[in-house]
């Protein structure tokens, strides 16, 4: 399998899994365009795409899913709440209800499904399998329990890794949204990711990129460091630690 994260922080975000046989996006929260160029940087082209899954409705995770959608005649999959309170597509032949529990089989790629605590109406995370298990987890007030299950059984995760909590409280954001920020329907921040992994990640993790930074309340090298810093508290656990990056996709890492 190979992936990699097309864009991902508060202003959009969207993930690319493939192997030999199709390939699927995550989210699809930057413009079609900006997909398009995002898909061009990895040599990839979005006629091989065979579905778009959703994570919740906020627009950061939707914003270009109608248009891409439609120009290439993918199908997308949601939660009937998600699609219910969003905007997901006009061409409603496009669009498959999932179960927030269900498993697709998008040819041999098998994207399941698992409920995270977030404000939206039906939110789910994505745990993409061949025979490795990528998980996709952004936008999550806490490791709930299918999300810690999910963890434990990664052998490469993109995490939410949202905000430092001292420029969080420091910043410049109003009371009410530092409050939702940091409520169980918020986002993690970067000790509750890099804690998330320390203590429920297998020896089998090698990679996380860390995603969904915010650009108001976090730095790439804070997020990193805090991540270093708790690892080490694990002998013989080095997984590689790498940021994504808002304005770029990273590389196609090969799992
Ligand atoms: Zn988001
Ligand atoms: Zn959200």
């Amino acid at each position: 399998m190979k992936v990699s994260a097309l864009a991902s922080g508060s202003s959009g975000n969207c993930f690319y899994i493939e192997n030999d046989k199709s390939s699927v996006l995550i989210d699809a929260g930057i413009s079609s365009k900006r997909i398009l160029e995002r898909l061009s940087h990895i040599k990839r082209s979005p006629s091989n795409i065979n579905g778009i899954f959703i994570t919740h409705e906020h627009i950061d995770h939707i914003r270009g899913a109608d248009v891409f959608a439609r120009k290439f005649k993918i199908p997308i999959f949601a939660t009937a709440n998600t699609i219910k309170n969003s905007f997901l597509c006009s061409d409603e032949s496009l669009l498959h209800k999932i179960k927030n529990n269900e498993t697709v089989k998008i040819k041999n790629l098998n994207v399941k499904a698992f409920p995270k605590s977030h404000s939206a109406s039906d939110p789910v995370s994505y745990t993409v399998t061949e025979n490795k298990n990528v998980s996709i987890m952004t936008d999550l007030g806490y490791l709930c329990k299918e999300s810690i299950s999910n963890i434990s059984i990664s052998d490469f995760i993109f995490l939410e890794s949202n905000h430092d909590i001292r420029m969080l409280e420091n910043g410049p954001y109003p009371e009410h949204l530092k409050k939702w920020i940091k409520s169980n329907e918020g986002h993690l921040s970067n000790k509750q990711a890099a804690l998330g992994i320390l203590e429920h990640a297998k020896d089998k993790l090698k990679q996380v990129i860390l995603s969904h930074l915010s650009e108001t309340n976090n730095t790439p090298q804070k997020a990193l460091s805090t991540f270093n810093v708790l690892l080490k508290e694990r002998k013989n656990f080095q997984p590689k630690i790498f940021v994504s990056l808002r304005d770029a996709a990273t590389p196609l890492f090969n799992i």
